[in-house]
């Protein structure tokens, strides 16, 4: 009898361990890391999205609608965006989503005492250097508008908001971040968890590669027009957002204008940063930190960064060295031999 009892019991341990390798066999075939991609323009900017194999093309195309819906709120390319009536009327009666990312937006400006500024937008306009006619602004037409992104009114009330007669808010610094988030919302929902969204250049990665290796992403070569990368970095779950000047300006006598503006001098900021990276579960905070901080330059930036919990940020200096922000711990590969980290 007790013979028999340990022979089951020893039996129900083969079976136990056969059905536990089975498993985890059986995970280790079903764990598909193939990925589909389908690419369209929107935002201004080449957007591609990438989804487990079997994903149905509807979530797809529901990705890209969201992206015409932001854009129907902020857009300043399209008329009727909510943010192109303000800037027409002064005043506008925004929505629910639109009013709290505005907030969001000036709350940050408030932050960073005006490096990143939603109310840039008439400088934007004069200097058209993502437009059709990019030029330099006289100083009057400099001097004739108004920046100041603490004269803005808000009515948490009734979502009001007013700006003055010579101002023009401009949310085309978190718009890719915010979109990116909302896709994220969506996918989520939709218990999709494994994702590459890449908006221009800003990233949002849903999950890993696999069970057992990160993403690896390229931050983009300032230097290297092609489009090499400068250094690897494994990551998962997170959003990686790069601002740089490399890609959007225009030249005029030799001199270089860039798409980022200082709110002092209304020109191109002048930065020690040349790609400036900002790592964070918050894609709209990553876009906004990323402009915020090549305005700042890096000395300032990373005591700027190091404020904030779960944000990591890496800026590539114009003389070759890599900076990174205190509890930035992340593998990298270094693929260009002239940069080097301090
Ligand atoms: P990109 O991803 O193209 O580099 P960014 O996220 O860095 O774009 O934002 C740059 C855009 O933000 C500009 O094209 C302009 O519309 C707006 N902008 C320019 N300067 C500032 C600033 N100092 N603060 C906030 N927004 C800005
Ligand atoms: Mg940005």
């Amino acid at each position: 009898m007790l013979f028999y009892k340990k022979l089951k019991s020893k039996y129900n341990l083969l079976m136990v361990f056969l059905l536990s390798l089975s498993i985890l066999l059986l995970s280790s075939c079903s764990e598909s890391t193939e990925m589909k991609s389908k690419t369209d323009f929107k935002e201004g900017t080449i957007c591609t999205i990438n989804l487990p194999i079997d994903t149905n093309d509807l979530v797809f195309d529901e990705c890209f609608a969201i992206l015409d819906q932001v854009e129907s709120q902020i857009s300043r390319t399209d008329a009727n965006s909510e943010i192109s009536k303000l800037n027409k009327n002064k005043t506008a009666i925004l929505s629910d989503e639109t009013y709290m990312l505005f907030k969001y937006s000036y709350e940050l400006a408030r932050e960073s005492s005006g490096a990143f500024n939603p109310s840039i937008g008439a400088a934007v306009s004069l200097w058209d250097i993502v437009g059709d006619n990019p030029r330099i602004p006289s100083d009057e037409e400099l001097n004739n508008i108004d920046t100041d992104y603490k004269k803005v009114i808000f009515n948490d009330e009734t979502n009001q908001v007013t700006i003055l007669d010579n101002m023009e808010v401009d949310l085309g610094g978190v718009g890719k971040g915010y979109s990116a988030n909302k896709l994220r919302d969506y996918l989520a929902g939709q218990k999709i968890n494994r994702a590459i969204i890449n908006l221009g250049g800003n990233i949002l990665l849903m999950g890993a590669k696999s069970s057992n290796q990160d993403w690896t992403i390229g931050l983009q070569d300032p230097k290297d027009e092609s489009g090499t990368s400068y250094i690897l970095l494994a990551l998962s779950n997170t959003s990686v957002v790069t601002s740089g000047t490399y890609e959007r300006y225009f030249e005029k006598d030799g001199v270089r204008y860039h798409h980022i503006l200082s709110s002092k001098t209304l020109y191109p900021a002048k930065s020690d940063i040349i790609s400036s990276t900002i790592i964070s579960n918050n894609s709209a905070l990553c876009d906004i930190l990323s402009t915020t901080c090549f305005v700042m330059g890096s000395t300032k930036a990373l005591d700027f960064v190091n404020k904030y919990d779960d944000v990591y940020s890496i800026f590539l200096l114009s003389d070759g060295s890599i900076v990174t922000s205190e509890n930035f711990d992340f593998e990298y590969t270094i693929l260009n031999e002239n940069y080097h980290m301090i």
